[in-house]
Order: structure tokens, then sequence, then C-alpha cells
């Protein structure tokens, strides 16, 4: 089951790009945007490893004289919906503070932790949190500090940043991004200075005294590429799991930061539109609302949350932007489009918002759905390959082959990366076989995106009326939600 509930969050990450939502007419649109802003948590000792400057040296040593337990150092209080691996680190904070208890029955400190998950999902929050709560200090480094040109200064690096660790009698070290720094040896493209830093990092890993109570916690979005010697046990002998959150873990996310946030409303219905959102996108999305209920002189309300929602995946409207006639109507036919597929193909991602005004990010106009937290099927990923398509379809229809424009530019690659994952990622195409990975020729894939296309077109043909009637309603309106989409065709 726990196997399963893995793979579950796996595919729903990489899902992410379809059920994230959008279709979109123009540039940019298409790839789904992972909203990304680092919530200021001041207080905790921040060094990169390596540093130089007399500045840097300066604050290393104010550090090394100021109290273990940093003001404003984050909690564990401060991570929310995924709560077994904070029950994990809690133990090691246990440990941190009290080594004697976990001596005296015979137990030893873990050397490392590896925090992996994608981006965004708490992992430095975490790794701060694990320092807070134990009281100890916090030394930062980053995987890619350590990835120098000469030889041996990488290596130099490393000594130095655990030669610090060693001055503290308690701390913990985080180097984020380990993979830069430890990816698996023997791959082809052996580097000197890589293995060099990395027996570096092999050999201080084990030169702890466990009396001394360090603990380094090492965080990656890429667990698979890092060298096996790293994640033996007695190095990076601990691993913790921060996946994608889930619908609830959402909702508790949410809550939280719009607690923090000192707004009057909940989260509302984000929880279930925001599938796919990392822990860090979804304080973002808060942090956004917020911006736009100060610009307003109030407190963050449901609007701006919805708006900051939908800007979140499209952008900003551009509202001085104001196209000629003939791509306003193109836009609107090439969205109507998508816009009856996903009624047809996709009815389990139903229509949020159908908008024909260009967007920040290059859009001339966009659909977005109410993603789906299931898994993804034979049948959902052939759908949103269709409704991908259909814009296309639908300007082919109207104007003829000769007049489609390049505006599908983006629908196209995000069909191509769907088909490809129908195939490589989850053998669902029954001709192609099973084996995952397995070369399947790229004329096989073109077959598959053209029966899809087939469907599409097929439809839009049936039901041009429709079409042609939710477009005119569309360059009237110009942002339809499901029921104005309905009323119309
Ligand atoms: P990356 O892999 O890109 O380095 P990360 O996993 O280290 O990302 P963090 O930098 O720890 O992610 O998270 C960024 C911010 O997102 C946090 O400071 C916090 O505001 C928010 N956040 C992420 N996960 C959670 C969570 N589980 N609960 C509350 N806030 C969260």
């Amino acid at each position: 089951m726990e196997q399963l509930n893995k793979h579950f969050q796996s595919l729903c990450a990489a899902a992410m790009g379809l059920c994230l939502l959008v279709a979109g007419f123009g540039a940019g649109v298409a790839a789904a945007p992972e909203p990304r802003q680092l919530a200021a948590l001041a207080g905790v000792a921040a060094l990169a490893a390596g540093s130089v400057s007399a500045e840097r040296r300066r604050q290393a040593q104010a550090l090394r004289q100021s109290a273990l337990a940093p003001e404003g150092a984050a909690t564990f209080d401060d991570i929310v919906g995924c709560e077994e691996a904070v029950e994990e680190m809690r133990q090691l904070a246990c440990f941190l503070r009290d080594p004697q208890r976990f001596e005296r029955a015979g137990a030893r400190l873990p050397r490392g932790v590896l925090l992996y998950g994608p981006p965004g999902t708490g992992k430095t929050l975490m790794a701060r949190a694990l320092a807070g709560e134990a009281g100890v200090a916090f030394l930062h480094a980053n995987g890619s500090d350590f990835v120098q040109m000469y030889v041996g200064v990488g290596a130099k690096r490393v000594r130095e940043l655990f030669r610090r660790a060693r001055e503290y009698e308690r701390c913990v070290v985080f180097i984020d991004e380990i993979d830069a720094l430890g990816k698996r040896r023997g791959g082809g493209e052996e580097n000197a200075e890589r293995e060099q830093t990395l027996n570096a990092l092999l050999s201080e890993l084990c030169g702890f005294q466990p009396s001394k109570s360090f603990l380094v916690v090492a965080a990656t979005n890429r667990p698979e590429v890092l060298d096996e010697a790293l994640t033996r046990p007695g190095r990076f002998d601990r691993r913790i799991e921060l996946g994608l959150p889930d619908r609830g873990a959402r909702e508790r996310i949410l809550s939280h930061h719009l607690k923090r946030a000192g707004a009057g409303c909940g989260p509302g219905e984000l929880p279930a539109l925001t599938a796919g959102f990392s822990g860090a996108g979804l304080e973002s999305l808060v942090n956004e609302a917020a911006m736009q209920a100060a610009m307003e002189g109030c407190g963050i309300q449901e609007r701006h949350l919805q708006a900051a929602f939908v800007e979140s995946l499209a952008g900003k409207t551009r509202r001085g932007a104001k196209p000629d006639e003939k791509t306003q109507r193109r836009v609107a036919l090439h969205e109507a489009g998508h816009a009856l597929a996903c009624l047809r193909f996709l009815p389990e991602e139903p229509i949020l918002l159908v908008s024909v005004l260009p967007s920040t990010r290059g859009a001339g106009g966009y659909v977005l759905r109410r993603p789906s937290d299931g898994l993804p099927t034979r049948h959902s990923l052939r759908g949103a390959i269709r409704v991908a398509l259909a814009g296309r379809a639908a300007e082919e229809i109207v104007f003829g082959g000769e007049e489609v424009s390049a505006g599908a530019a983006n629908d196209l690659r995000a069909a191509e990366s769907l088909v490809r994952r129908l195939v490589y990622e989850y053998g669902l195409e029954p001709e192609l076989g099973l084996m995952p990975g397995r070369k399947a020729d790229e004329e096989a894939l073109c077959a598959i995106l053209d029966r899809e296309y087939a469907c599409a077109l097929g439809l839009l043909s049936r039901e041009r009326d429709r079409l042609e009637r939710l477009a005119k309603s569309l360059l009237e309106q110009e942002q339809m939600d499901l029921q104005a989409v309905l009323d119309a065709i």
C-alpha cells in the first residue's frame, strides 16, 4: 500500500503538467508554472561553504558567539501536512537535545539524514526546524558550492564546512541539492574534481565522533542519481520522503499560511483546485493574495485567493493589450475548441474558466480546468491529448488547413509530452507493450498523435455550430465559467 501511495504521489507529480490545466493559444502557457516564493524565515544561521569575504567571516564569527538557538528559528509547528516526516525528525531533535538519554539505551545518532522529494515540499524548512527544535546551530551549504573547476577546491570546501561544524558542540549541517556533488560515479563522465569532492564528503561523514552530536541533513529532488556510497548505512542512512501534498495536506498548509497572514477567510475550494501544487506553491499563492489585499488596504478575502490562483497558473491579464479583430476571433475559436473537447473528452476535469484575454505569460487565451486528484488513466490521458489538440483542430475546421496559425505550438508540445508519458512511463498503449522507458520508434508516437487529433477533428466537425456559438459568446464576454459555457452552447 505504501508503495502504491508513493507511486501515486509521483504519478500525480508527473501528471501535474497535464492536470494543471492550461490549454492556451499562444506562447508560454502550456508549461504549468511552479510558483515558488520562499517565505522569509529569519534568524537561522546560514553559512555558505567556503566563503571568503571578510563580511562572511565576520558573520560566521558573530554566529559562533551567538546563542545556539537563534531567535526566530523555524520549528516543527511551521510545517504542516507531512506529519509522519515531522515525527521522524522530532525523534532526531530529541536526540540532539539530549544525546545521553539515547546513548544510555545504546542508540547512536544517524550520521546523515537524506530528505528527498519534489521542489518546494519543505525540505529546507524541515532541516531548519530540526535545528530550531533541538536548539542547536544550523550550518547551510549548497551542493553546487562544492562543484568547482579546479581539482581540489571542492574537497577543500567540504573539509572547511566540517571543520566549522566541529567548532560547535552540537549542530545541524544542511547540504541542499546534494546531487550536485553526490552523483553516482562511473556514468561515463568521469571528473577528477567531482570525485575528490565526493570522496572528501564520504570521509568527513565517516569521520564524525558520535559523541559530538553532529547531524548532517542533505536534500535532493533526485535521490535516484546519488552515489550508492553516500546512501549506504553509516552515511545518509535515514531517508525521509517529502512528497507533494494530497488534498487534506493542501488544506492544512493553506489554512496554516492564511492564519499566519491574519486572513479572515479559509481556503475555500482551493485545496481541491491545487492538485500538484507544492507547499511552496501554496505559500506563494497565499502571499500573492496578501499582496493584492494590501494594495486594496484590506485583509485577504476569498476573491483575492481566487485571483491569485488564476494568476499563478495563467499569469496576469494584460488589460492594455488589444489584438486586432481577426486575431481575437481566431483566439476565441481556438479556446472554444479546447473547451468543447474538455466537456466531451475530460468530464472528470470540469472547466473552471475560459478566457480570451491576453495574459502576461504570452498567451492569447486559455482554458483552466479543475484538476483531478485521481491517478491518470489511459482514458484521461487520451482525453487530455485531444483537449490539447482541439484548439488547432477548431482552426482547421473553420479556417481551412492553409490558415491554421502557429498559435498551437505549446499545445503540440504538451500533447507530445503526454503521448511520451502514455507510452514510455505508463505503458498504456497496448500495441506498444508495457516496458517503461523502452524505445518506441517516433513513427508510432506520431501515429498516436494523429489518431487523437482525428478524434478532436471529428468531434468539432460534428459540433461545428456549437463551436461557433461558443466562440461568439467568448468574444462578447471575454471570460466564461462552466455554467456560462453550457448556457452558450
Ligand atoms: P527545493 O527542493 O526547491 O530546495 P524545498 O523542498 O527545500 O525546495 P523549502 O525551501 O523548504 O522547500 O520550502 C519553501 C517554503 O514553502 C517554506 O519556507 C514554506 O513557507 C513553504 N512550505 C513548503 N512545505 C511546507 C509545509 N509542509 N508546510 C508549510 N509550509 C511549507
